[in-house]
């Protein structure tokens, strides 16, 4: 059977060069389709759910609550499959950082940070970012494409994997939390992220609460709302600027959606309370957004909406137009926020070593050579011209 004739066949599905049907990333009732598909009874979905999210299984012969045939019958048409981890870099202070081949070739990041308490997996939307930040080194990436849904749960598991985290712990776990914070802008790949952290919230598999789940996105405002009634996960916002005429240069979807309108979403977030705050990231930068009227003003913003920020210590990457804030002025800054009542906790870099810091994610094979480091100041201009003309190009698609 052709790829045509099974992406048709198993709606939900993403097509694959070995003609197989990967069941990560449908829903039950895809699964279900695909099961009775091969003679299976409708019920068995259940189980099968189990073995690949309570317990991470990849191969069919080892779900052994169906009888031989039925398992045999399976993996002539399906996979169970994840992202390959062709890189596995550990930092020094413990995050790890797995770089992720889709089938298909493109490579996204995933980041591991292990806390005291609880360790957090920061998991990528898309290769490249449909979005230009000009602090952001994903933003110069030309390449985009959306993740599909079993790229996205896939990163969760390809993590467990390696956490050795299989079957679902029910405390104590490795992977606790999720932040959508890695490459891409998750609001512009809805569809597939909802898909996605929908299985990874079912309680009968991998099952992370909602609570432990932050949505981050730069302001794609007709998306917030449905993305608080229908997932429910913790908002983060990255605002960076507190005025239009600074925020239309550095996080340029605000010309679409300008900080007004920004922050009537925000005030309007379903779930939003005392108890829920949204995050606002906050990325410093010197002699940019740093000053303390730019405090003031966003204290003067965040005012009647339950609020925490987070401030951002600026990764330098190679050619980036931007310097992070002295110590002491981001210091100052967030004791002014903390004194208006707003928690303003800084944002240690972690794993800057692996190159695996906010905003430093970028797949490897764009990453400049060592012999391009070594003529730095040449390489930076050089390198800050083509990433100014990539921009140009993304911002005449987006119309921005
Ligand atoms: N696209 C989404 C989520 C991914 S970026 C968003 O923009 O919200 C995760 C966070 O890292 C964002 O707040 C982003 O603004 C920030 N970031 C990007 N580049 C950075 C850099 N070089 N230094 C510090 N933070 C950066
Ligand atoms: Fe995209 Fe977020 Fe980077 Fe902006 S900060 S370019 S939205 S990944």
């Amino acid at each position: 059977m052709g790829i045509e004739n099974h992406s048709k066949q198993f709606a939900g599905a993403t097509p694959r060069a070995d003609g197989k049907t990967n069941l990560v990333g449908l829903t039950r009732e895809e699964l279900e389709s695909c099961l009775t598909a091969a003679g299976l009874e409708k019920f068995r979905a259940r189980q099968v759910w189990h073995w690949i999210y309570y317990r991470g299984v990849t191969d069919f012969a080892a779900m052994t609550t169906l009888a031989k045939p039925a398992r045999e019958k399976l993996a002539e048409s399906f996979v169970v499959d994840r992202p390959s981890a062709v890189k596995d870099l550990k930092s020094t202070d413990g995050t790890r950082k797995w770089l992720c081949r889709m089938p298909d070739g493109q490579e996204v990041e995933t980041v591991h940070i292990p806390e005291e308490d609880r360790g957090t997996l920061c998991v990528s939307s898309q290769v490249g970012c449909t979005l230009t930040c000009r602090f952001c080194h994903t933003g110069t990436q030309r390449l985009v494409r959306n993740l599909t849904a079993d790229e996205i749960v896939g990163q969760v598991m390809l993590a467990r994997d390696h956490l050795g985290e299989w079957p679902s712990p029910p405390d104590g776990r490795m992977l606790s939390n999720i932040v959508m914070m890695g490459m891409g802008e998750p609001l512009y790949n809805y569809e597939n992220v909802a898909r996605a952290l929908k299985i990874t919230m079912d309680g009968e598999g991998i099952a992370i609460s909602k609570r432990r789940i932050t949505l981050s996105t730069s302001g794609v405002v007709p998306l917030m709302k449905r993305c608080g009634e229908e997932l429910g996960v913790n908002l983060a916002v990255s605002l960076h600027a507190v005025n239009d005429e600074l925020r239309d240069r550095i996080v340029p979807i605000n010309r679409k959606y300008p900080i007004k309108e920004l922050m009537e979403a925000v005030r309007n977030y379903p779930g939003l309370s005392n108890a829920r705050r949204v995050t606002w990231e906050y990325v410093m930068l010197k002699g940019v957004n740093d000053s303390m009227a730019d405090a003031r003003e966003l204290v003067r913003l965040l005012r009647g909406i339950p609020s925490k920020v987070n401030l951002i210590p600026f990764n330098p990457w190679p050619g980036a137009p931007f310097e992070c804030s002295d110590w002491g002025q981001i210091q100052k800054f967030a004791d002014f926020v903390n004194n208006a009542g707003y928690a303003s906790p800084i944002r240690t870099p972690r794993g800057s070593d692996i190159l695996a810091a906010c905003g430093q994610l970028k797949s490897e094979s764009q990453r400049p050579t060592a012999a391009q480091k070594s003529a730095q100041l040449e390489t930076h201009k050089a390198l800050a011209a083509e990433y100014a003309a990539r921009v140009a190009e993304k911002e005449a698609v987006l119309g921005i």
